[in-house]
C-alpha cells in the first residue's frame, strides 16, 4: 500500500492573497514592538508607588507565558519563554551588585548568548512538546546553564582568582554592553531559522502564529539587549518579548479551534458562526468528493488525506465572493454572502471542472532504509502515479419557504444528493 505520498504540484495562492496572509500574522508582534518602543518615551511616568511595575510587568508576562507554554504543551515556546524569564531574573539579581559590576556584565553577556542559542537549538530540533521525555534534557541543560552562569558571575567577583573570567569578558566576541558579537551572530541565526519556519509555503498557505511569535520575540530580545543601559527600555522590550509569545499562543489556540488542521480551511465551528452572520441574500453550496471511500480503499488513507488537501486548496480559490469551509470528512461548504444562486453558478461550475481536470502526481516516500532493498523497490515502484478525483456540488438560496441559513444549508445538501443521483461530477440546484 502506498503511504506517506506527497503531491508534487501543490497550487500556489495568488500573489496578493499570499501577501495578505503573510502580513496578517506579523501585525500583532509589530504593534507590540511599537508599543514597547513608545512606552519609555511617550508613556506616562508612573507615580513612585507604582514604579515597581516596571520590573514586575516583565516578570508577570514572562511567567504567564512560560506557564501557558507548559499548559499548551508547546516545547519551543516554553524554551524561549523560560530562557527569557531566566535571563530577566538573573540580570535583575546581578544588578543588585551594580550595573557596572562584573556580576551584572557576566550575566548580561551569558543571557545575550544563551537565549538566542536555546531558541536556535529548539528550532533545529523537532517540536515534541514540553512533556515529551526529550525536553527533560532541556531542563538539564537549563540547570547546567544557570549553575555555570551563577558560578562564573560569583567567581569573577574575586579580583585575584577571577582575572581569567575578566579576560574572557573582554574577548572581542563577548565584549559588552551592548549585545556582544557572539550574541548578535546567534540572534541572526535564530531569527533566520524562526523566519524560515514561519514562512508560508505550499501546501501550507498560512503562517503559524507560534513561529511568527518566536521571530518577533527574538527581535524584542535583541532590542532589549542593545538598550540594556537604558533600564526602562530593557524592561519594556523584555515584557514585549513575553507579550508577543503570549499573543501568539492565544492566536494559535484560536487557529486550532476555528481551523481544520488537515486542510487549513476554516472548520465547521467557524462555519456555524458565519451562518448566523449571513445577510438576507446568500447562497450556500455543499461539496462532496465522489466515491471517496473507494479512493481511500484503493490508494490508502494517507493519499486520501492528500486528495482532501488538494480539493480544499482548490475550493479556497473559489471566486465570486465565496468562502470555503471544511464541513467534515470529505464534505465542504461554500458560503456566498450577498450573492444570488445564479451569480454563483458559473464559479461553482469552474471549480468543479478545475478539480476534475487536475492530475495529481503522487510520489512515494516510504522507501526502505536498506540501500539494496531500496534499489529493488524503487525499480518496482518508480513510476509516479497520476490520480484524479471529481466532486459533486449542491447549491441553494433563501426563498419564501427557506428563510434561515440553516434551512438553506439543508436544501443545498438535498441538491447535492440530486447531483449524486444524476451521475456525480456536476452542480445541482
Ligand atoms: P459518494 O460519491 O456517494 O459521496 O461516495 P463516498 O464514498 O465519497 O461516500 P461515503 O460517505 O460513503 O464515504 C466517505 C468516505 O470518506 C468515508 C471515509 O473513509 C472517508 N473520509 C472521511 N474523512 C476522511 C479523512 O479525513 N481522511 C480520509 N483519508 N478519508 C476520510
Ligand atoms: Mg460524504
Ligand atoms: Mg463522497
Amino acid at each position: 500500500m502506498v503511504t506517506g505520498g506527497t503531491f508534487e504540484a501543490a497550487r500556489r495562492a495568488p500573489l496578493n492573497l499570499s501577501v495578505v496572509r503573510a502580513v496578517r500574522p506579523v501585525l500583532a508582534p509589530a504593534a507590540i514592538l511599537l508599543a514597547a518602543a513608545l512606552a519609555p518615551v511617550a508613556g506616562p511616568t508612573l507615580p513612585p508607588s507604582l514604579s515597581g511595575l516596571k520590573t514586575l510587568g516583565p516578570y508577570v508576562v514572562l511567567l504567564l507565558g512560560t506557564g501557558m507554554g507548559v499548559w499548551f504543551n508547546r516545547g519551543r515556546t516554553f524554551i524561549a519563554l523560560a530562557s527569557l524569564l531566566a535571563a530577566f531574573a538573573g540580570y535583575n539579581l546581578a544588578l543588585e551588585f551594580g550595573a557596572a559590576s562584573f556580576a551584572a556584565r557576566a550575566v548580561f553577556t551569558a543571557a545575550a548568548v544563551l537565549v538566542p542559542l536555546n531558541v536556535l537549538l529548539a528550532l533545529v530540533f523537532p517540536e515534541r512538546g514540553v512533556s515529551h521525555h526529550f525536553n527533560y534534557r532541556w531542563l538539564m541543560l537549563a540547570v547546567v546553564e544557570i549553575v555555570c552562569v551563577a558560578w562564573i558571575a560569583s567567581a569573577g567577583r574575586n579580583s585575584l582568582s577571577g582575572t581569567a573570567w575578566h579576560d574572557l569578558l573582554e574577548h572581542w566576541l563577548l565584549r559588552s554592553p551592548p549585545m556582544p558579537l557572539a550574541g548578535r551572530l546567534l540572534f541572526v541565526a535564530a531569527l533566520v531559522a524562526a523566519t524560515w519556519r514561519a514562512w508560508p509555503r505550499p501546501p501550507r498557505t498560512h503562517t503559524r502564529p507560534l513561529d511568527t511569535g518566536l521571530a518577533g520575540a527574538l527581535m524584542a530580545f535583541f532590542v532589549a539587549c542593545e538598550w540594556v543601559t537604558a533600564l526602562s527600555a530593557f524592561n519594556a522590550f523584555m515584557a514585549a518579548a513575553g507579550a508577543i509569545m503570549l499573543v501568539s499562543l492565544l492566536q494559535e489556540s484560536h487557529r486550532l479551534a476555528f481551523h481544520d488542521e488537515l486542510t487549513g480551511l476554516p472548520s465547521r465551528r467557524a462555519l456555524e458562526e458565519r451562518l448566523h452572520g449571513l445577510g438576507p441574500a446568500h447562497a450556500i453550496a455543499m461539496v462532496d468528493v465522489d466515491h471517496f471511500k473507494k479512493f481511500n480503499d484503493t490508494h490508502g488513507h494517507d493519499i486520501g488525506d492528500q486528495v482532501l488537501k488538494l480539493v480544499a486548496a482548490r475550493l479556497a480559490e473559489i471566486q465570486g465572493g465565496g468562502r470555503a469551509y471544511r464541513y467534515g470528512g470529505e464534505e465542504f461548504c461554500l458560503l456566498f454572502d450577498g450573492r444570488t444562486l445564479a451569480e454563483t453558478l458559473p464559479h461553482l461550475e469552474k471549480i468543479r471542472a478545475n478539480i476534475a481536470a487536475y492530475r495529481m502526481a503522487v510520489r512515494r516516500d516510504d522507501r526502505p532504509k536498506d540501500p539494496e532493498d531500496g534499489t529493488k523497490l524503487r525499480s518496482l515502484r518508480s513510476a509516479e502515479k497520476t490520480l484524479s478525483v471529481t466532486v459533486s456540488i449542491g447549491i441553494a438560496e433563501p426563498d419564501d419557504v427557506l428563510s434561515t441559513p440553516a434551512g438553506v444549508l439543508r436544501a443545498a445538501d438535498k441538491a447535492l444528493y440530486r447531483a449524486k443521483e444524476a451521475g456525480r461530477n456536476r452542480v445541482s440546484r
